[in-house]
């Protein structure tokens, strides 16, 4: 069993206090996750009036809860203001802690997914377009607080950034996590959340399934040879959706699993309670 991941850090560890004035004021709230570039933080406090990430207003659920991404090269600080109901406010700044991202080369790919005629860019563009639409809610889903599930056994053939390099040449970096297993293998839900999106043949990335989980946490599940949910289905953590299948821009069958806070890619893998999935 890998022990569960506790990346529990009070504000005290980010906070950092402007000329030492609040350095002796205990944090009233609670920041979870790696603090990586790429990665999700979820954040927690009681009494919660509003949360300003950069100045603009973060939705908090009922519970307390809030989320933001760290962009994958961010090195500026997030920049979060807390509002209390009793009239107090607390400062915190958090600085991405920097990744180096591999560089991945994937040899013999036919040439029509590297390079594509002009009507299917058309077509990438528009199924592109599609998966923006959806990630722009900001609903009040309550999934994203809590650790993910890995949402496949398998083997992670793929990480979170590194730079691809297709037939020679280089792409866009690879937003999401590849988790390898046969064609068929379960795909389960690794938090609540609501069918967003449910595509069964996008150009690249085959069966195409995208989950919301709450306050602009988005999960993406793609080459599915087999869609098993519909848009508008609640789905609890846990639920299988689909099976593992090569639909799509694919060498062979595996997970393409992404994660978005809104238009922010993000490394699922920084926000499950496992670091790797378990093997089949
Ligand atoms: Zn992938």
């Amino acid at each position: 069993m890998i022990a569960r991941r506790s990346f529990l850090v009070t504000g005290a560890a980010f906070a950092i206090a402007p000329l030492g004035v609040r350095a002796s004021v205990p944090p009233r709230y609670t920041l979870l996750g790696s603090k990586e570039q790429g990665s999700l933080v979820i954040g927690k406090a009681d009494g919660l009036s509003s949360v300003k990430l950069d100045g603009k207003l973060l939705s908090v659920s009922s519970r307390g809860a809030f989320a933001f991404g760290l962009e994958y090269k961010q090195t500026d600080p997030a920049r979060l203001v807390l509002k209390f109901a009793d009239g107090e406010t607390q400062r915190a700044d958090i600085a991405p802690v920097v990744r180096t991202y591999d560089i991945q080369r994937i040899d013999g790919l036919p040439e029509k997914y590297v390079s594509p005629p002009e009507e299917i860019v058309k077509r990438i563009q528009r199924e592109n377009a599609m998966v923006a639409a959806v990630r722009k809610a900001d609903s009040d889903g309550i999934g994203f607080a809590e650790p993910f599930l890995w949402p496949a056994k398998g083997i992670m053939s793929g990480v979170f950034g590194s730079q691809r390099i297709l037939n020679g040449d280089p792409k866009s970096p690879h937003f999401a996590v590849d988790i390898a297993a046969p064609e068929g293998t379960p795909i389960i839900a690794p938090a609540d959340g609501v069918v967003v999106l449910a595509e069964p043949d996008f150009y690249l990335t085959g069966g195409t399934t995208v989950l919301d989980h709450g306050h602009g946490v988005f999960t993406s599940y793609s080459h599915q040879n087999e869609l098993q949910v519909k848009v508008g289905d609640r789905i609890a953590q846990g639920l299988q959706i689909g099976l593992v299948g090569k639909k799509g821009r694919a060498t062979g069958p595996h997970l393409h699993w992404g994660m978005n806070w809104f238009q922010v890619r993000l490394d699922p893998s920084r926000s499950t309670a496992a670091p790797a999935p378990e093997r089949l």
